[in-house]
């Protein structure tokens, strides 16, 4: 059985004394053993990427942007074999694979303009004869710890734009589905990447605490789950490293009285059961304003989801696939069994789904509860599956004010025909990514990626122009050169 290793100064590298299953989660079979670095591996990744950076650090910005066009153009080569790595080892139906892959190449485009996004800044004559400019240097090694719920796109968040402003990387990757991962890192080596600039160490908490505590490791990125993100950020932070750690997620669409119900209902299908509900942007509650608008939602939504369809990843007529382990599974099922006994109604039952020919694969149905209440267990935490729960309310203030008061911050939507109540709605809601008719809300790559609360530790976001800021520190310059003539005695005072 293969064994998938890591990838150290261009060289994938065995270091199995430790390893773990990787699943196919669509068979419910062990495809594969992934490596689990111990902390010498992970500390030679770290040496690796600290050697290549003094040389990477002063390649042109140009020639780097470079390598990320031929990265580019092999990630779109690639993709067929990518996205059926991602099939295998998460589940995802092949289109919807395909899409996270164009998103996390879409990164790649972004990165492709990094001579303008490093400019600087800069002013002439701050005072007499005096220029001042600002720069963004590249900070040196740079870390990267990513989920398995998109095993190619999440990590395409980061390397490259901390490659291509100059940084040296180590990711690790998910030990639940790393391989495509590293054959992408192996596509930039391709590309012309020297070696040292990016490695990837498979591994679990003990590749995550070396990295956390390496002096030469600068920053951190880091996106999973909540109480991972907030383990991170601290110790990241108690480190002297710089940390972003994005986390879990509960995120709320308001369909008001006057939305159009054909399309909330279209979107909320598509929002809350693609790619099984493992999206940090899947809509898991519906707050349903009125009892009228609440049980024309709950009919529509019971019959639109009839014909849905869970099965493998490899069938692409199925709408969504199965969960990532049978652990998974089990903590979903449990979920809505802990609504059922809460008091909620199960509408649409997903918990015995049958799937010919697949019957050891991690699948759970769409499931469509309704009646549920903030203080029910499945209501605070996040499920992470193909779930829907249907909370019932009286007004939009109601609607907001429990999106206000949950500890997620990630995203929501508003699905309305009013432009004022959706203007109050996106200006006073206390979440990063907001939608209006639009159910996930995800930031282009030129914009950035994060939540409030506690779905983002750290002050800047994911991609886009935060994560220029992130991957480089700045540095001001001033600058003078006296002549004889504009030579001045010493002074004791700022100058007025
Ligand atoms: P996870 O937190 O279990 O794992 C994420 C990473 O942390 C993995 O690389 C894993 O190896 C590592 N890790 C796990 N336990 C650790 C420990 N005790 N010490 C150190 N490292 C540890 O998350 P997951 O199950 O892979 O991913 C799903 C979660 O990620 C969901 O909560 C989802 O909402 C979240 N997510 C958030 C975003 C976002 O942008 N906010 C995006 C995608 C996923």
């Amino acid at each position: 059985m293969t064994t998938i290793g890591h990838l150290i100064n261009g060289v994938v590298i065995e270091d199995h004394a430790r390893t773990q299953d990787v699943y196919n989660p669509s068979t419910g079979q062990v495809s594969k053993q992934v490596a689990l670095a111990s902390k010498d591996t992970v500390e030679q990744a770290i040496a690796a990427a600290a050697a290549a950076f003094p040389a990477w650090r002063n390649t042109p910005p140009l020639k780097r942007a470079r390598v990320m066009f031929r990265f580019k153009e092999l990630l779109e080569q690639n993709a067929e074999k990518i996205t059926a790595l991602i099939g295998e080892e998460h589940g995802k139906i092949s289109h919807d694979a395909m899409g996270e892959l164009q998103r996390g190449i879409e990164n790649v485009e972004y990165a492709c303009g990094v001579p303008e996004l490093l400019k600087g800044e800069h002013s002439r004559n701050v005072g007499p004869d005096v220029d001042s400019w600002s720069e963004f240097q590249p900070l040196g090694v740079v870390a990267g710890i990513t989920p398995f719920n998109f095993p190619a796109m999440v990590p395409l968040w980061m390397f490259p734009m901390a490659i291509a402003c100059g940084n040296c990387f180590v990711l690790k990757p998910s030990e639940r589905n790393p391989t495509s991962a590293l054959f992408i890192a192996q596509l930039l080596h391709e590309a012309g990447l020297p070696e040292g600039v990016l490695n990837v160490v498979n591994g679990d908490k003990e590749a995550v605490d070396t990295l956390l505590e390496d002096k030469r490791v600068q920053a951190v990125s880091f996106v999973g789950s909540t109480p991972i993100a907030e383990y991170i950020y601290k110790t990241a932070s108690a480190n002297g490293k710089r940390c972003q750690a994005l986390g879990g997620a509960k995120n709320h669409a308001i369909i008001m009285p006057d939305a159009d119900m054909d399309n909330a209902v279209n979107h909320l299908l598509g929002a809350a059961f693609g790619s099984s509900g493992e999206r940090c942007m899947a809509l898991s509650v519906a707050v349903a304003v009125g009892q009228e608008a609440a049980d024309t939602l709950v009919a529509k939504m019971q019959q639109a989801m009839q014909p849905l369809k869970v099965g493998a990843y490899s069938d692409s007529s199925n709408d969504f696939g199965p969960v990532i382990t049978k652990a998974h599974q089990q903590k979903v099922i449990g979920y809505i069994d802990s609504a059922e006994q809460q008091g909620a109604t199960i509408v649409v039952d997903g918990r015995q789904p049958n799937v010919a020919g697949y019957e050891n694969g991690f699948f759970v149905g769409g499931t469509l509860i309704d009646n549920v209440t903030p203080d029910m267990t499945s209501y605070q935490e996040e499920i992470f599956g193909p779930v829907l729960q249907v909370v019932r309310v009286n007004s939009m203030q109601e609607a907001m004010q429990l999106i206000n008061d949950h500890e997620y911050g990630n995203g929501t939507c508003i699905f309305t025909r009013d432009g004022e109540a959706a203007r109050y709605f996106s200006d006073n809601i206390q979440v990063g990514m907001v939608g209006i008719n639009v159910p996930l809300p995800v930031p282009v790559a030129y914009h950035s990626f994060g939540g409030w609360k506690r779905s983002l530790f750290g002050d800047l976001s994911a991609y886009g122009p935060d994560s220029v800021r992130f991957y480089t520190r700045r540095k001001t310059i001033t600058q003078r050169w006296p002549s004889a003539s504009v030579r001045e005695g010493a002074q004791f005072a700022f100058p007025s």
